[in-house]
């Protein structure tokens, strides 16, 4: 007999505990084999004035067993609070968000019968890593940050995934027409890693057209990999299309530690009347099984939930007059999967897993920069000046030119304002002053650098940050200004 694993639970606030118990009733009705960790999280905890919603004490469980089912938890209202869900996934490096969403037509209503895609989702990067300043009084701005490793561990992670549940494509969405630098870098490196898995169709879409053919024809799409705010929103729109948002369960992978947990929150409304539909947390459970290595248990779970949905055994939520045939409440909801353990669907397909192969999300070393030559090329000195007037910008920052650099053109909100500004361009107060190389040779030095700042300082400029230009192998690593 196997050994039981370790894994660390939370029932949360709301109708948390009411799905965690039906979760775990059907778990253990399936046989899983589980020794369970119970933690408070959420509500409670953030109420005696803990900030983030978990104890010190209940970390280490998470830290200990590795593996964590997480049922909704209510933030409480007002300031103050830090998300439970952001402190985890980065206390845990939990770098993949998987989210399937289904459909379950003709038991669930739906727009897209056919549709069954999976997002994978970037979870720490992009504008999410919270890098964001203001140094004018109008102008704000938020770093997007996309890395070589971060991105090929989440690309790699979308086509394992793929491989592993027998899925045949894998599509990138991005905008590197816009976002040529960072989108730029997460499309290459799907190509890259993509060369790896011959045996999976790829394709890469921008956002904006991608996502409105998944909102229109879902049906068209596999598994869909993306950085971490186009993910985060076109998860919610594939949830909400695919008629389940109470259906649907999601996975936080990272190299070391993995969350479970339904895609829903707390429903506070619906609490402690036996209402709630368990399914959504109970799908996550089942992905937790296969990351457990007990893909025979996911199977019987997942497949007597199937067999319980095509019976017509409904939840208030997704009950339908003429269509199910039992209305019955998270406790019944559980007795009857229960009551189907062993038994496939007949309608729907019958799902099977294997095992997981351990993760080969490790970097690639001879993916990893290949960079020869990274040579110095310029600075773009923020500078804090009123609106309106670009040649009165030009002709000050022209005075701080010497010593081998000066002035090549100057931005607001990305856009050239100088020189030759067109009449109607609107500026903020932020003024981004690109200087270059006054000579042939197009390399500077940071000593060059450091005296143009000075000179700024001396003329009393106010200056809010230096951004240095750097070619890699002689191919700009900045972007090149709008209008220049
Ligand atoms: P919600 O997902 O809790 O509820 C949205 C709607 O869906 C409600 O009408 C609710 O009754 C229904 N619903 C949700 N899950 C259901 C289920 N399993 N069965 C039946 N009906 C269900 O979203 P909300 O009302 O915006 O948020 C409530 C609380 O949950 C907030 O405090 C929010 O911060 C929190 N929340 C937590 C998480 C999380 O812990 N992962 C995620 C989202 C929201």
């Amino acid at each position: 007999m196997p050994a039981n694993i370790p894994i660390t639970v939370a029932k949360g606030d709301g109708i948390g505990p009411e799905i965690m118990d039906a979760t775990l009733e059907i778990l253990k009705g399936a046989g899983a084999r589980l020794d369970i960790e119970e933690i408070e999280i959420g509500e409670k905890v953030y109420l005696r004035g803990n900030a983030a919603g978990i104890e010190r004490s209940s970390i280490d469980s998470l830290l200990r067993t590795k593996v964590f089912l997480k049922a909704p938890i209510t933030t409480p209202q007002g300031g103050g609070f830090k998300s439970l869900n952001v402190t985890t996934r980065k206390l845990l490096g939990l770098y993949a968000n998987v989210r399937p969403c289904v459909a379950y037509a003709p038991y669930v209503k739906t727009k897209h019968p056919g549709m069954d895609i999976v997002i994978v989702r970037e979870n720490e990067e992009d504008l999410y890593a919270g890098v964001e300043y203001q140094q004018t009084p109008d102008e704000t701005q938020a770093i997007k940050i996309i890395t070589r490793a971060g991105t090929e561990r989440i690309v790699r992670y979308a086509f394992d995934y793929a491989r592993r549940n027998n899925r045949k494509k894998v599509t990138v969405f991005m905008k590197d027409n816009i976002m040529k630098i960072t989108d730029g870098l997460f499309h290459k490196i799907f190509d890259e890693v993509g060369v790896h898995y011959p045996d999976i169709e790829k394709e890469a879409w921008i956002v904006d057209i991608g996502a409105a053919k998944m909102a229109d024809t879902p049906e068209a799409f596999d598994v869909i990999v993306m950085p971490n705010l186009y993910g985060d929103i076109l998860s919610d729109v594939a949830a909400q299309i695919a008629g389940s948002v109470g259906l649907a369960g999601s996975a936080n992978i990272g190299m070391k530690y993995a969350m479970f947990e339904a895609i829903h929150g707390s429903a506070p409304r619906r609490a402690n009347q036996n209402l709630a539909n368990p399914s959504g947390l109970l799908l996550g459970a089942v992905m937790m099984l296969v990351h457990i290595d007990q893909p025979d248990i996911a199977g019987l779970v997942h497949n007597a939930w199937l067999r319980t949905v095509e019976d017509g055994i409904h939840t208030y939520d997704i009950f339908k007059e003429g269509l199910s045939q039992q209305k019955v409440g998270t406790k019944e909801f559980a007795q009857a999967v229960v009551a189907r353990m062993g038994q496939k669907p007949e309608k729907f397909k019958p799902v099977s897993y294997t095992s997981a192969p351990k993760q080969t999300a490790d970097v690639h070393a001879a993916e990893v920069v290949t960079v020869q030559q990274r040579d110095l090329v310029g600075v773009d000195v923020f500078v804090y000046h009123e609106p309106g007037d670009p040649n009165k910008v030009g002709r000050m920052m022209e005075t701080v030119n010497g010593d081998g650099i000066k002035l090549a053109v100057i931005s607001s909100r990305g856009v050239k304002t100088y020189p030759d500004p067109l009449p109607d361009t609107i500026t903020s107060d932020s003024w981004r002053c690109r200087f270059q190389s006054a000579t042939d040779h197009p390399v500077i030095t940071p000593q060059q650098i450091l005296g143009l700042l000075g000179r700024i300082a001396a003329a009393g400029i106010p200056w809010g940050k230096a951004e240095h230009l750097y070619n890699f192998d002689g191919k700009p690593g900045f972007s090149s200004i709008q209008g220049h």
